[in-house]
């Protein structure tokens, strides 16, 4: 198929709209779309019918709500278009009603209290700016999903809620600059790393399984160390691949741009040119979808998972983004006139703003237990979060807030005064890999986030605290008397209270933490370090002062949150405990006892045998350590289990269970290296990070 035939042909996108709807239902489609307004049904009706006859052509019989609740996958439900006729037969059809809004007994999806089960029934609604496809012929149509009550069930609801917060204060900054935007949008692009591992391989290995990682294997004797895997030439069976999951994703409308091998072996990237942030979302769960479904079909298993294996890299999802308006100008863009500039550096200095007053917000939107093993692992930014702006912005940042003129690099003075800010351009040299939050010359890149994790709740918390600091700065410049003065004060105000954020340095380094100790900064290094500040007084004013998310959403969040992560180290540890009794130490025994009774053949032929002795008795002694740490983690989970999945049960976890799941496996590792290669029941880590040829 040529390209612009296969591109979005699985997607009732603008361009099959304009084909197939009356000119005036479009017309206030489009309508609709852009003022936030309900659709009629009427019109409902006609674009439902529409969007059926396409599904039709291309053979499909049934049609889906997809939706992301808060497990963090989506889900769905089919019903097929089938409606009886009086005589007897059957018609296709797809009501305005059914279109625009589901009721999925969906009572089973995690929902932090926000509902009882008595009245369970949530009901999910069509988000029309996210265009509807088909997939496994199945025609799915993006919604969100809400309690009867309205409160928001998904992730999908307070991403939509906080674009209308962000355009809201948006634009009342914008129109104090006299600009026209009628519309403000955020703008992201999600790369993405994966790994891809033979699928025979992947299939002998219960961790991988049931976990997504591996919780056993001693490192490989090469790992990344030559880095000469890193934009390495692709091999044949991953070319293939990625071949066919392009094609895929551009069926689906997605524009499928970058791809790469990746720092560690089997590791690869994935990157999509940018689009509104709720479309990214949609787009991005799609991708992961796909990439898992077209790695199976070529024999292999694709791991999302942040830390699939110890000792290599593990996986993360930089999200990219930007602010853009409906004029396509980007705010991050610095500006070709004082003027633009002015109101660039209004903009950074509301990131800035906005990044330290919510380090902690930050640090949520990317915790998981699976990214735990990343953050600070020398290998993605550590927990902590802070701003890299580069010499030049800070440089100009700094000299306004100190009343002083700015001097470049190069050399020359440059007068400085909001209203002869000097047109400057990011140095594309200036580039910062360890930051994790990077200003790249006009997007800003948010690096923290873990490669399985859905973008909705990051992009949630840039969109109300970008809202908060557009509201607060308009707010502060329609009083003020002069407004070029009143934009030096305030970047003056943000520099004095929130310059510590910038860090323009290694993140990566010891003297950085320490750094950022000094500074005050928040250092949060686990998952359950972090949640408790979910619901505190600053965040609920701010979400409800944003109408992001209600104190009750916040803390349906909360608990979900928490009994994910009891739940999941749960199962880690469980899945640990089977491996190590069941296949593990019962195959150390069965070496042990092959090599003594080599030895005792070998004494009775009055051959030496000492060193048998020797690796069967190292052997018997690592078999008795690792029974117990077997002991010694089935004690800590029992405790943990007995404390319930809240947060102490949490701290348990992460106090004594995870300690207890690092020494078990250490003496199995350890075991493994000292086991002839048959006796081993499983893939090692070589078998695995080079199973893909
Ligand atoms: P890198 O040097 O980090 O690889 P790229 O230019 O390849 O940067 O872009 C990485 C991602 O950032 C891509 O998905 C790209 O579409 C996205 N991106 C570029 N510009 C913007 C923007 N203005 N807003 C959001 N995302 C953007
Ligand atoms: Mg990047």
């Amino acid at each position: 198929m040529i390209m612009s035939e296969l591109y979005g042909s699985m997607v009732f996108d603008d361009r099959a709209m304009a084909k197939r709807l009356p000119k005036e239902t479009y017309r206030e489609l489009k309508r609709c779309c852009e003022q936030d307004l309900p659709l009629s049904l009427d019109t409902a009706n006609i674009i439902a019918n529409a969007m059926k006859d396409w599904a039709v052509e291309k053979g499909v019989t049934h049609f889906t709500h997809w939706f992301q609740p808060l497990t963090g996958i989506t889900a769905e439900k089919h019903d097929s278009f089938i409606a009886p006729t009086k005589s007897g037969g059957v018609i296709m059809e797809l009501s305005g009603k059914e279109l625009i809004k589901g009721e999925p007994d969906a009572s089973s999806f995690p929902n932090g209290g926000l509902r009882s089960t008595f009245e369970a029934r949530g009901y999910t609604a069509w988000d029309p700016t996210s265009y509807a496809f088909i997939k496994d012929g199945i025609l799915c149509i993006p919604t969100a999903f809400c309690s009867y009550r309205g409160d928001a069930l998904d992730k999908k609801t307070p991403l939509l809620r906080s674009m209308e917060a962000v355009n809201k204060q948006g634009l009342r900054l914008l129109h104090l600059f006299g600009r026209k935007t009628e519309r403000l949008n955020m703008t992201v692009g999600p790369e993405q790393e994966y790994f891809l591992v033979d699928t025979a391989a992947f299939n002998k290995r219960k961790d991988l399984f049931y976990t997504g990682r591996t919780l056993f294997g001693a490192r490989p004797p090469k790992g990344q160390e030559l880095e000469d895997h890193y934009f390495g030439a692709i091999k044949p069976r991953v070319v293939k691949y990625m071949k066919e999951l392009d094609e895929e994703l551009w069926k689906l409308g997605i524009l499928a741009k970058t791809k790469h091998n990746e720092v560690a072996p089997a590791q690869h990237e994935f990157a999509p040119i940018y689009t509104t942030v709720n479309v990214a979302s949609d787009q991005n769960q799609l991708t992961m979808e796909m990439m898992k479904k077209v790695a199976a079909k070529h024999g292999m298993t694709c791991l999302l998972h942040e830390k699939p294996f110890d000792g290599v890299n593990g996986s993360g999802k930089h999200n990219n983004w930007s602010l853009c308006t409906n004029f396509g100008h980007n705010l991050f863009e610095p500006g070709h006139s004082p003027q633009d500039n002015a109101q660039f550096l209004l903009i950074v200095a509301a990131v800035i703003a906005a990044v330290d007053e919510h380090q902690d917000l930050l640090r949520i939107s990317v915790a998981s237990p699976g990214n735990d093993h990343r953050l600070g692992a020398n290998e993605a930014p550590p927990a902590i979060v802070s701003v890299f702006l580069g010499e030049e912005i800070t440089g100009i940042l700094q000299a306004i807030a100190d009343g002083r003129e700015y001097s470049r690099r190069a050399g020359c003075d440059v007068k400085i005064g909001v209203h002869v800010l000097p047109k400057f351009s990011m140095d594309s040299s200036d580039r910062n890999r360890t930051s994790p939050f990077a200003f790249t010359g006009n997007k800003f890149e948010f690096r923290m986030p873990g490669s399985a994790q859905s973008i909705t709740t990051v992009n949630v918390v840039l969109n109300t605290i970008m809202a908060e600091q557009f509201e607060k700065f308009s707010d502060e410049l329609e009083k003020a008397e002069d407004f070029n003065q009143g934009i030096t004060d305030i970047i003056r105000r943000v520099m004095n209270e929130h310059g510590r954020i910038i860090f323009n340095g290694n993140n990566y380094s010891e003297d950085w933490v320490k750094e950022a100790k000094r500074r005050g900064l928040l250092n949060l290094p686990t998952t359950i370090d972090a949640l408790p500040y979910i619901t505190s007084e600053k965040n609920i004013k701010l979400f409800e002062s944003q109408g992001v998310f209600t104190e009750a959403e916040l803390r349906s969040r909360q608990e979900i949150y928490v009994e994910n992560y009891c739940r999941l180290l749960h199962i880690e540890a469980m899945t640990m405990l089977d491996m190590a009794n069941m296949e593990i130490i019962p195959a150390a025994i069965k070496y042990k006892g092959a090599v003594a009774k080599v030895a005792k053949n070998c004494l009775a032929a009055s051959v030496p045998a000492d060193d048998e002795k020797e690796i069967a008795s190292k052997l018997a002694s690592l078999i008795h350590s690792a029974r117990e740490a077997v002991l010694s983690l089935e004690k800590a989970v029992d405790t943990a289990r007995a404390l319930g999945d809240n947060i102490k049960g949490g701290e348990c976890y992460r106090d004594n269970v995870i300690p207890a799941m690092a020494a078990l496996r250490k003496v199995c590792d350890e075991m493994e290296l000292n086991m002839a290669k048959e006796y081993y029941p499983m893939p090692t880590y070589g078998d695995l990070l080079f199973s893909v040829h």
